[in-house]
């Protein structure tokens, strides 16, 4: 009785015990079991129960999978709002997890982090200097749909996600079409927060090596330049070092182009479609950590736990040199007029890491009796790889003062403006130089990507146009702030990424009125005679082209396209580059 009481006044003159909230990863002494979506959300729910005054649960907006997104924001003093943050000069760390549910690692890694950042007096006043926003889990849909053999090569937990959503999107494809609820919501919330570091946690496929955790970082070259110089001699060597610290060493991400890692790294180039490619449009410095697929769970998530934590300190030492980065990466942007829309690795190495792999070999296979590769894990070696790192623009514009929108682009009006363009009705029509384009040529993918036939190799001529109707929404480039590289990688057709390129504006590639020959042979007989100059044209073109000069067929098209009777919309991109002045 007496110890009872003793425990009892303990209790009411100290701070409240921590709550009993434990993990299933934790409760498994196998540690090879990742939380259910359930358990992930009804955890969340009691940590920010148990903590209010440093932890906010929030729906986040619809998801396809029908249950809403939750984003989780820790403060150490309620700094619960992105404005509120800035204010104070805090950088935001935003931990996005479960984008695909198989790679489960983050999703366990951050209920843990949460937790013990919350309890622990010295882990909260990092809270103070950073404010973190959580995804406990993105691609809901996903996680509800669990089993077991999916993730065919990975070494647990014992069941997990599948990676395609509810409408079978994989949702690290979706950022620029937004076909998704999922990645609306997401927009929504990225806008409000624009963070100044987003982590989006995965697990790799490919080679076998000794690393627990690679590194996928936003291509140093896309960044800004001041952002970029950041990541490249501040924020980069601090996380490899606080992690090398911890016992993880790390590498860049394991890609290669030849059968093993010995032939070289090679720097991810992630177009605007990926989660760290469409934070890059906004300034925001990207990262897709990737666990080693062949390492035990447990490890994994241990590894990501420390890197999760790693950002966390890093982001607070460096805070103010983040944010400088940030606000001159900011000005740059408000003053850009060329604009690159594709780049390329070069094939000259930008440097040598010393890579901890593997010896590889080959011996012949059970299955087919043919030569097969392995990796000999009794055979490991540290030795000097080239690092391909180096990416080069081949595709820039010059971007127009504003963007012509007509009004009847719906779709493409609600994507810019849920991705903070700012778009402007015209009261009046409006008449001044401007340049709309034709598409002169392009290849479609014979077969759907993500459920789009991508547009690639666009060719375009550039035409004058002049009067913009009453009703067109102007993008006025000087006054989009941070969606001026978005607007314009979206709506310049030859961009990798652009809404031309996933068929946004498929309906133009079509006529939709044509001629019978036999009508038509004397109506074109007529223009020609009327205009000998098309008549030179033609003869040209069929000296070009032989077998222009041997189907009737074909210049009768030919003529036809070059007559008054085509149709002036065919092929013609609807969005004009407006080169006037805009109206106050
Ligand atoms: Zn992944």
């Amino acid at each position: 009785m007496f110890f009872a009481s003793l425990l009892l006044a303990a209790a009411l003159t100290t701070t409240a015990p921590a709550p009993p909230l434990t993990t299933p990863f934790e409760r498994d002494p196998q540690h090879n079991t990742t939380a259910t979506y359930a358990e992930c959300i009804a955890f969340y729910k009691k940590l920010a129960a148990a903590y209010p005054a440093t932890a906010q649960l929030r729906e986040a907006g619809p998801t396809d999978s029908g249950q809403p997104l939750h984003e989780l924001v820790l403060s150490a003093d309620g700094t619960f709002e992105p404005a509120a943050s800035r204010a104070k000069g805090r950088p935001i760390l935003f931990i996005q997890n479960g984008i695909h549910p198989g790679e489960p690692e983050g999703i366990d890694a951050s209920m843990l982090l949460a937790r013990d950042l919350l309890r622990d007096k010295k882990t909260l006043a990092l809270l103070a200097k950073v404010t973190v926003v959580i995804i406990p889990a993105y691609n809901i849909d996903g996680m509800l749909n669990r089993n077991s053999t999916t993730r065919v090569n990975q070494n647990g937990p014992a069941s997990y996600g599948f990676r395609g959503n509810a409408r079978h999107l994989d949702l690290n494809r979706d950022f620029i079409k937004q076909d998704s609820r999922n990645a609306r919501s997401f927009a929504a919330l990225f806008q409000r927060w624009r963070p100044e570091v987003f982590v989006d946690t995965h697990t790799s496929n490919g080679a076998d090596y000794q690393y627990t955790i690679t590194l996928i970082p936003s291509q140093h070259n896309k960044l800004a330049p001041a952002l970029g110089t950041y990541l490249q001699g501040q924020l980069l060597p601090a996380l490899y070092q606080g992690m090398a610290q911890k016992h993880w060493p790390m590498t860049p991400y394991v890609d290669f182009d030849g059968e093993t890692p010995e032939s070289g790294l090679r720097a991810f180039l992630e177009s605007p479609r990926y989660s760290t490619g469409y934070a890059a449009l906004f300034n925001s410095i990207g990262f897709m950590p990737e666990t080693h697929m062949l390492k035990a769970f447990g490890p994994r998530v241990r590894a990501t736990y420390d890197l999760l934590l790693t950002y966390l300190q890093t982001v607070a030492a460096q805070a103010p040199a983040l944010l400088a980065a940030r606000a001159e990466a900011d000005r740059a942007l408000a003053a850009q007029t060329r604009f690159p829309l594709a780049w390329a690795v070069r094939d000259t190495a930008s440097g040598t890491l010393q890579f901890r792999g593997y010896e590889a070999g080959h011996k012949p296979s059970a299955v087919s009796g043919q030569p097969r590769l392995y990796y000999d894990r009794a055979r490991p070696y540290t030795r000097p790889v080239p690092h391909y790192n180096d990416a080069r623009p081949t595709a820039h514009t010059t971007a127009p003062v504003a963007y012509a929108i007509p009004a009847a682009w719906g779709e493409v009006l609600d994507l810019l403006r849920r991705n903070g363009v700012v778009l402007r009705p015209l009261a009046q029509p409006l008449t001044g130089p401007a340049e709309a384009y034709r598409i002169e040529d392009y290849k479609t993918a014979p077969r759907p990507y993500e459920g789009h036939y991508l547009h690639s190799q666009t060719r375009l001529s550039t035409q004058p146009a002049a009067t913009l109707p009453a009703g067109t929404y102007l993008a006025v480039l000087a006054e989009q702030g941070p969606a001026a590289r978005y607007l314009v990688e979206t709506l310049e057709p030859q961009a990798t990424d652009s809404f031309f390129a996933w068929g946004f504006f498929d309906s133009i590639l079509q006529q939709k009125e044509h001629y019978s020959d036999y009508v038509f042979e004397d109506l074109a007989a007529d223009f020609l005679g009327k205009n000998p100059t098309a008549r030179q044209q033609l003869d040209a073109a069929k000296k070009a082209d032989p077998a222009l000069a041997a189907s009737g067929p074909a210049q009768l098209e030919w003529v036809y396209q070059h007559s008054p009777y085509a149709e002036p919309g065919y092929r013609c991109y609807p969005v004009l580059r407006w080169l006037g002045a805009v109206p106050k």
